[in-house]
């Protein structure tokens, strides 16, 4: 066969494929033979490139990336729906409508719950697609819709110019299979279908679009150049005849049957490939629909009845607590399982202490649970009549089911809190304060790297920094010998950092920046500050009674005493830097050595530091001084050897003169 006619053929064979596999939901031909044919369309357009049209089975995979979406202005507005919420407003509305046209047929749909969009056709070619925005002007996303295997590209028997209005949806099972495999690689769930639709429609490169497997459902024909139809359903059948994925909908002769279509479509929401937010109900004549008219919202011929959220029983089986990253306890209730609302709810969050004393929930008790939306479940209320003998109030722990340390109501009273400074839920959050900036401030220890040591269950502990291996760290993801070596370097100088900055790195509730730097200048050194009673802490300037109390508490915790003990043995300084007046040794640096009986060496070095100098425990070129007392050995001759000056304890009180 000629080339030309194959291509011809092939388009024409796969273009009908598609539209029943997507369209119609039935399938005629193999994925292999579908495959196979688009395969062999594809080498024959590489082979005549002029011959590939718009409209072409191939143009389905997504082209080149955008920049931008660009702004469209809809020729025919996307106008929203009034709301109704029983049937009550449902029957007022019928009123309304029926005091226009005494005789009211309706159309009820289910009321996809997507994104909406207008497909623009001319002469039967798709040459537009835009998202609704805010119903005048929205974002042309034909690229990504072209993608919709169930929108056609190429329409027959089309008028000049075509407008359908529809709602792109991610049908439930592709958006389950899509979170999971999202959820195996790492990545960020999506909340619902109607978020992944969106997220999937505006990406600006449409091969991400064209994995997603978005559809549609057609309820509107916005504009049809040159044809008039007298009903809705009319128009429906109009789009359906011309390839379009038409909504499910039915023709109510009265608001009655209308009223139970839409109890039908409440009750088998499960059944619909897509998710609902409720069902919408249409005058169905287009002229009645003239002579009521649209107010500056919305038409006043449609309603959207939303249905109640489902409530159901179940029974508390278990209280589980949850320590989240910010140390937060959250109490859930373990439930018997029940369905609701499409999905199987096993937990519902019992969000805090004070939730469950006011509603008095208990282990074993038969309470009234919700799902509205996409809102987690949660409990209204308990069914005080089934609640069995023998139920105690629920208690809520008073140290933290994670790691044992005590909890602790925060100031503002709503949550209570983990203190351990070294409890596992809390240790990234906590390790990612510690090195932050203002705090020890380690270069390349942001927040990917800490989750990679503490997965590699190197670090427990702020205090395992300081133990880490080069060549540990260096196996780790993403990591290399260079950048372990960096790492390890930038812990290292973390321990000179000042004593306020690793008061602050504690994370110690209460306690900032400026507090850190407060207590460091009053206390000077981390024992000091260790030991300090309350009533010393809240003689202290900016003080107060409640920081002071979390002050001590913290340490007097095992784990923050445990935590020092680590930093110590690493080295890590625990004193302030001196910021008196008298900066003689700025710069100078001493080596203490022999045996020293004017003073103490902790006195000699507090009073060389007190004046900005530096004391040192070996002697190189750079030392300064050499302060020698009886029987001092290595590090006198050494001096002597590098010609650094020697004193002798007078000398050196001398200086202080
Ligand atoms: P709202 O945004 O709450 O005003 O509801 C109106 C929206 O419902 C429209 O923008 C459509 O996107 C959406 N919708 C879903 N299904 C239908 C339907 N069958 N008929 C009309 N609108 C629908």
């Amino acid at each position: 066969m000629d080339e030309l006619m194959e291509i011809e053929a092939l388009r024409r064979e796969l273009t009908r494929a598609g539209y029943e596999y997507y369209v119609l939901d039935n399938p005629t031909m193999s994925d292999y033979d579908y495959d196979h044919k688009l395969r062999r369309l594809e080498e024959l357009e590489t082979a005549h490139p002029e011959t590939v049209t718009p409209d072409s089975p191939t143009q389905r995979v997504g082209g080149q990336a955008l920049e931008s979406f660009q702004q469209v202005t809809h020729p025919v507005p996307l106008e929203s729906l009034q709301d109704v919420f029983d049937f009550e407003e449902l029957e007022a509305f019928d009123q309304r409508v029926r005091g226009v046209v005494p005789r009211a047929d309706y159309s009820v749909e289910p009321k996809v719950d997507g994104l909406s969009v207008a497909l623009e056709y001319e002469n039967g070619l798709f040459v537009r697609g835009a998202t609704r925005g805010d119903g005048l002007v929205g974002e042309d996303v034909t690229e990504n819709l072209r993608t919709v295997r169930s929108i056609p590209l190429k329409i027959e028997n089309a008028p000049p110019r075509l407008i359908v209005r529809g709602e792109v949806y991610m049908p439930k099972q592709v958006f389950h299979a899509l979170n999971e495999e999202r959820e195996k690689r790492g990545e960020a769930l999506f909340a619902n279908p109607r978020n992944a639709a969106a997220g999937s429609l505006r990406q600006l490169d449409p091969r991400v679009a064209a994995q997603r497997r978005l559809d549609i459902a057609v309820f509107n024909l916005q504009l049809a150049e040159g044809v008039s139809f007298q009903t809705h359903g009319e128009t429906l059948d109009y789009l359906r005849d011309r390839g379009f994925k038409v909504i499910p909908h039915a023709l109510c002769a009265a608001i009655g049957e209308a009223t139970e279509r839409i109890r039908d479509i409440g009750e088998n929401r499960e059944k619909f490939p897509f998710d609902i937010d409720g069902a919408v109900v249409k005058l169905n004549n287009l002229i009645d629909r003239e002579a009521l008219g649209s107010t500056a919202k919305f038409p006043r011929w449609a309603a959207a009845y939303k249905y109640p959220p489902e409530v159901k029983p179940s029974k508390v089986v278990d209280i589980l607590i949850q320590v989240g990253r910010t140390g937060v306890l959250t109490p859930k209730a373990v439930l018997e399982p029940v369905r609701l609302a499409g999905t199987t709810v096993t937990n519902a969050t019992l969000h805090n202490q004070d939730f469950i004393s006011e509603k008095d929930i208990r282990i074993g008790d038969t309470v009234l649970v919700r799902k509205a939306g996409e809102i987690i479940p949660e409990v209204l209320s308990v069914v005080m009549e089934k609640r069995p003998e023998g139920t105690v109030p629920y208690r809520f722990p008073e140290v933290c089911p994670v790691c044992g340390a005590p909890v602790e109501r925060d100031e503002d009273g709503a949550h209570i809190r983990c203190t351990g400074a070294e409890c596992p839920a809390q240790l990234l959050r906590t390790l990612a304060h510690f090195a932050s900036r203002d705090a020890m401030d380690i270069e390349g220890l942001g927040i990917a790297v800490v989750e990679n040591l503490v997965n590699a269950g190197l670090v427990k502990t702020p205090g395992d920094l300081y133990f880490l291996k080069e060549e540990d760290v260096a196996k780790l993801e993403r990591m290399g010998k260079k950048s372990a070596k960096n790492l390890l370097a930038a812990i290292e100088k973390s321990k000179s950092q000042d004593l306020s900055r690793l008061i602050y790195a504690f994370g110690i509730r209460q306690v900032g920046q400026k507090t850190g730097k407060v207590l460091a200048g009053r206390f000077e050194t981390l024992d000091a500050l260790s030991g300090a009673a309350v009533e010393e802490l809240t003689q202290v300037e900016d003080i107060g009674e409640i920081t002071a109390q979390s002050i001590f508490h913290w340490f007097q915790s095992p784990q923050s005493r445990h935590l020092i003990a680590r930093l110590k043995e690493a080295g890590v300084n625990m004193k302030a830097e001196e910021r008196g007046e008298d900066q003689r040794f700025a710069g100078k640096t001493f080596v203490l050595t022999g045996t020293l009986e004017r003073f103490t060496r902790d006195e000699a070095t507090k009073m060389i530091e007190d004046r900005g100098g530096k004391a040192a425990s070996s002697v190189s070129k750079k030392t300064t001084y050499v302060v020698a007392g009886e029987a001092a050995g290595s590090k006198l001759r050494k001096a002597q050897e590098l010609g650094v000056p020697v004193l002798t304890q007078e000398e050196f009180l001398a200086l202080m003169e």
